[in-house]
């Protein structure tokens, strides 16, 4: 089988032949459809982060495919399923994190395609606890960005509590941010949108945004507090400072949601302010198994819509170099079934 490997931090991804990965007791092996390109996957070949993956490892979290082969013990999957193994791969069960419905926080979980191999391959192992099945008529394409970048923003959505009627700024409208725009809307709230593109500022609107703002002409804070301030606001955008330029248009008891994440990762808070008008910082690191499966739902009834162009794998570093120049609508999916 074909596989997209890291051989070294901040090398190019080299197409290999490996063997098919035998699945052990627990595991299921995966035929992988469609496998998302999630900009997380670029920092982790970068080695951006202070916690590094070790190479040789297969990058993708956002992995979709058929149930081919089942491992010892595995009772509730069956051959021949659709599943899709997100960045949670496994977590201990057992945990106080675990037991409280937050598996995302277990310290002894392991990361697709960045603590074992992921989805940038024609095969792949997952645990079968945590692959996730997909519902019937969501396809492998629109499941893929759902199992990253839609379940990571429906999640820090619930995290900042979003209700109806608040305003919400979504800061970068890249994979995450199209998703995040429409599942703040569903949440009832008013969405203001931000990127740097005016493809993205566009897009946005199409997908129900209220209010854009344009970060590269537009005093993002300003415009926010204009519109009496967010109440919420996602930080998507992988630069520290439109994390800064978005705490700044919260109102007053505003939280900012911390998602992205720069490789110069360091944002410099105004105490006094964020003592002053009571607002709240907070980290949000993708959703748990119940999220996905109710992302899964709300678009298995129709009520989002993922915007992806799909490629061939072999087109890896090529498409890398097209999200990192913003040139990509929204998310990029390879298509495994043409066997390019
Ligand atoms: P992306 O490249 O698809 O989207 C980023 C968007 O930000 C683009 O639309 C870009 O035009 C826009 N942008 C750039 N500069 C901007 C600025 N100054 N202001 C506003 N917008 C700006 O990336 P993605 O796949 O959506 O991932 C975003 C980040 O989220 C990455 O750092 C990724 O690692 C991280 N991530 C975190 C989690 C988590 O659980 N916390 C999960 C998935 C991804
Ligand atoms: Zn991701
Ligand atoms: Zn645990």
């Amino acid at each position: 089988m074909k596989a997209a490997v890291v051989r070294a931090l901040g090398e190019p991804l080299v197409i290999e032949d490996r063997p098919d990965p035998e699945p052990g007791p627990g595991q299921v092996r995966v035929r992988v459809e469609a496998s998302g390109l999630c900009h997380t996957d670029i920092h982790a070949a970068h080695g951006d982060w202070p916690v590094k993956p070790a190479p040789p490892f297969v990058p993708g979290h956002e992995g979709v495919g058929i149930v081919e082969k089942l491992g010892a013990g595995v009772t509730h999957l069956v051959l021949g399923q659709r599943v899709a193994v997100p960045w949670l791969g496994k977590a201990c069960g057992r945990c106080a994190h675990c037991l409280s419905g937050w598996e995302t926080l277990c310290e002894s979980q392991v990361n697709t395609g960045y603590g074992c191999d992921g989805g940038y391959a024609e095969k792949m192992l997952a645990w079968a606890d945590f692959a996730q099945p997909v519902p019937e008529g969501v396809s492998a394409l629109d499941a893929a960005p759902l199992t990253c970048a839609g379940v990571t923003t429906y999640k820090a959505l619930k995290v900042a509590d979003v209700r109806p009627a608040q305003l919400v700024a979504i800061s970068g409208v890249g994979g995450l941010g199209h998703l995040a725009v429409q599942y703040a809307k569903i949440a009832g709230a008013r969405v203001a949108a931000i990127d740097v593109t005016d493809d993205k500022l566009v897009l946005a609107r199409e997908l129900g945004a209220d209010i854009v703002i344009d970060a590269r002409t537009q005093d993002v804070g300003a415009e926010l507090r204009r519109h009496g301030g967010a109440h919420a606001a996602l930080a998507l955008a992988v630069h520290p400072a439109a994390f800064q330029a978005v705490n700044s248009g919260l109102r007053r008891g505003g939280k900012l949601v911390m998602v992205a994440l720069p490789a110069d990762g360091t944002l410099q808070l105004p105490i006094f302010d964020t003592v002053l008008n009571g607002t709240s910082v907070i980290g949000s690191i993708v959703g748990t198994r119940q999220d996905l499966a109710e992302v899964f739902q709300l678009h298995a009834e129709g009520r989002t819509k993922v915007i992806r162009e799909s490629r061939p794998l072999a087109a890896v570093n090529d498409c890398i170099d097209e999200v990192l120049r913003g040139h990509v609508k929204a998310r990029i999916v390879f298509d495994l079934t043409t066997g390019g």
